[in-house]
């Protein structure tokens, strides 16, 4: 069925998420100010070190990577629901949703 109503009816109850847009969550996503410019706000406070640097895109928190010991980025994620990240390398653009765990583009 691809004409008519019944085509109509069927585009509007048959899908819950359009298939172009998996990651609901990037209506999360804000016009973030960095909370840091020189690193990992929470290894500064502790004198720690990272390997590389995710900002939330949806409060600006900039936390550690994975690779990093202290792993803030995904602490931050956990503690206060904020699924999207960026990477807060220069030259690198991608955003990675932890909840779904997939990358946006
Ligand atoms: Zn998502
Ligand atoms: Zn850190
Ligand atoms: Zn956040």
């Amino acid at each position: 069925m691809s004409n008519g109503i019944g085509g109509k009816l069927g585009r509007l109850i048959g899908s819950d998420q359009p298939e172009d847009a998996p990651c609901v969550h990037v209506s999360m996503v804000r016009d973030v100010t960095p909370s840091s410019e020189e690193g990992c706000e929470d290894c500064l406070k502790i004198g720690d070190q990272w390997v590389h640097l995710r900002i939330c895109l949806t409060c600006g928190h900039v936390g550690c990577c994975d690779s990093s010991k202290n792993r803030h980025a995904t602490h931050h994620y956990r503690e206060s629901g904020h699924p999207i990240v960026q990477s807060f390398e220069p030259g690198e653009e991608w955003i990675w949703c932890y909840e779904d765990s997939m990358l946006i583009e």
